[in-house]
């Protein structure tokens, strides 16, 4: 029996990296799978082709999860065409990474919007379904960063750390209507991002993780379907660190 056999997900930012990653395991597991993307259209179209092929049925979205409008649309839009939403994730995000001396109003906005506000946006409007089917599981991508910090950061540690403010808040709202909420923090994951990185220095990263390598998409998805998937019934308000034992 697939883990996610029938479910209808909403996945925000699945173009690249961890989003994708979650998209693929979610349609492996079964589930039908409404995504977003913002300026990687290609992409985003390539994407809903490999799901497909999975045997379910998947849609890209062109969509600004920052956008107040934008996000009650994509959800009516997602409603239109699947019936429902089941599962959502709130995996977008940005960095405009610099030390707070350097940093400008316009980046500090930017990651909150992308990031925080996304994330209240999406939600926002994906309850309403929730509350209709009295069921849901929503699942916001947060951050190590968000629960310790990080200097060059402040900006993207202060979303992610709204988040799990965010995401236990909506918790203990929802609870009573059979509506989880829950978040992960993925600590180093290793996309092709950071390959672009120098070799050393990644290396000297992984050497700090006590699992001596860094995460994979494919961690953070398995994680994620865990969540998504009734095998996590009793479990909201919490946040998984996905880190390799990195926070401990
Ligand atoms: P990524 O490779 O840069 O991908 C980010 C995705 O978000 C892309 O699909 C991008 O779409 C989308 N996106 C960005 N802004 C958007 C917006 N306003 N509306 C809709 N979509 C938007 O990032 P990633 O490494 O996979 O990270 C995914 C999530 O995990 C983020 O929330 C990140 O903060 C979190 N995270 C990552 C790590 C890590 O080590 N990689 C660690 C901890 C947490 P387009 O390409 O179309 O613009």
């Amino acid at each position: 029996m697939k883990l996610l056999e029938g479910k209808i997900a909403l996945i925000t930012g699945a173009s690249r990296g961890i989003g994708r990653g979650i998209a693929l395991k979610f349609a492996e597991q079964g589930a039908n799978v409404a995504f977003t993307y913002l300026s990687s259209v290609e992409k985003g179209q390539e994407l809903e082709k490999e799901l497909q092929a999975f045997g379910v049925k998947a849609k890209g979205y062109r969509s600004d999860a920052a956008d107040f409008k934008a996000a009650e649309e994509l959800v009516n839009a997602v409603v239109t065409d699947f019936g429902t939403i089941d599962v959502c994730v709130n995996n977008a995000g940005i960095t405009r990474d610099t030390l707070l001396m350097r940093m400008s109003e316009q980046q500090w906005d930017e990651v909150i919007n992308a990031n925080l506000k996304s994330v209240f946006n999406v939600t926002k409007a994906v309850q309403k379904p929730m509350l209709k089917q009295r069921k849901g599981s929503i699942i916001n991508m947060s951050s190590v960063v968000g629960v310790k910090g990080n200097g060059g950061q402040s900006n993207y540690a202060a979303s992610k750390a709204g988040i799990i403010g965010f995401t236990k808040s909506v918790a203990l709202e929802l609870g009573s209507r059979n509506i989880r909420c829950n978040a992960i923090a993925p600590g180093f994951i290793e996309t092709e991002m950071t390959a672009a990185l120098d070799e050393k220095v990644v290396e000297g990263w992984r050497n700090n993780i006590p699992l001596k390598r860094g995460g994979t998409v494919d961690d953070v998805a398995n994680a994620t379907i865990f969540l998504a998937s009734d095998m996590s019934a009793y479990i909201t308000g919490q946040v998984i660190n996905v880190c390799g034992g990195m926070l401990t």
